[in-house]
């Protein structure tokens, strides 16, 4: 399988009072989830969705049904969790990913959505949201009411269409792509994607070869821009010769605190690609 490596930072902001986000980042799984419900409600429906990932990690051949099991199972656990116990009874819980998987010897990223958190990809110095937003200014957006650059000052930005946890059949959208050597994805929660534009995430994603040092200096950036909710991002990059044409200063890395996660396994000195 195709060689990955990857950084991640969480971090409650400067407004909430507790971080009500959950990731996974453990190759071949990336996941993010924005918990909401008040209380403890959030936060333990984003860990509960993201505890349903653990448990196709270590599976010897994952399938892209192997993650909407997992989908399914965080929905499944989120609404009993609910229904027995009050003090969460409200709670439900973004989760977007990317998953890497083999077929048939060739490889493939399988991305999913469900709410407001985000995937994108940055290959050739170019940017681009993979998912789309199951939100309410989203659907003004696509309706034409309003301009995307009106959805992150609307009143209504927070209002999340869809989540896991939530009342009816659970829909998430899903992509399936080759991985292409090079390119870089960023899965995040809304508290960056609501703080930064497009265009100051890319450039923050192009800024350090370092997965974690960009994943530490999006969250440094977001909190800068005002830290409103909790920030999460996962930086994941699919390893290969090709240059990404980006250009490439130089980082500070004089950053303490935090130990960056561990290496992907790389099952071969060099990556092939299908
Ligand atoms: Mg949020």
């Amino acid at each position: 399988m195709i060689a990955v490596t990857w950084g991640s930072a969480t971090d409650q902001g400067r407004v909430r009072a507790r971080n009500e986000d959950s990731l996974l980042a453990r190759a071949p799984v990336f996941v993010v989830a924005d918990g909401m419900g008040g209380h403890r409600g959030g936060a333990t429906a984003s860990d509960l969705a993201v505890r349903a990932f653990h448990a196709i990690l270590d599976r010897q051949k994952l399938t892209a049904r192997d993650v909407a099991t997992a989908i399914q199972t965080a929905d499944d656990t989120i609404r009993a969790r609910a229904k027995v116990d009050p003090s969460v009874s409200t709670m439900g819980t973004t989760a977007a990913g990317i998953v890497l998987f083999s077929e048939e010897g060739d490889d493939y990223w399988l991305a999913f959505n469900i709410g407001d958190s985000r995937i994108y990809r940055l290959h050739d110095g170019a940017l681009t949201q993979i998912s789309v937003d199951h939100s309410y200014v989203q659907e003004l957006v696509i309706a034409g009411f309003i301009e995307p650059h009106e959805a992150r000052t609307h009143p209504e930005r927070c209002l999340v269409t869809r989540v896991l946890g939530g009342r009816g059949d659970v829909i998430p959208d899903f992509w399936m792509f080759p991985p292409e050597p090079g390119e870089r994805f960023l899965i995040c929660s809304d508290g960056l994607c609501g703080e930064l534009d497009d265009d100051v995430i890319g450039e923050l994603l192009a800024s350090s070869p370092d997965p974690q040092d960009t994943a530490w200096l999006l969250v440094e950036a977001a909190n800068d821009a005002g830290g409103s909710d909790n920030i999460t991002v996962i930086v994941v990059d699919v390893d290969g010769s090709e240059s990404s044409g980006l250009e490439v200063p130089t980082v500070d890395r004089d950053r303490t605190g935090e130990d960056p996660l561990p290496e992907a396994a790389s099952p071969s000195p060099g990556p092939s690609v299908p």
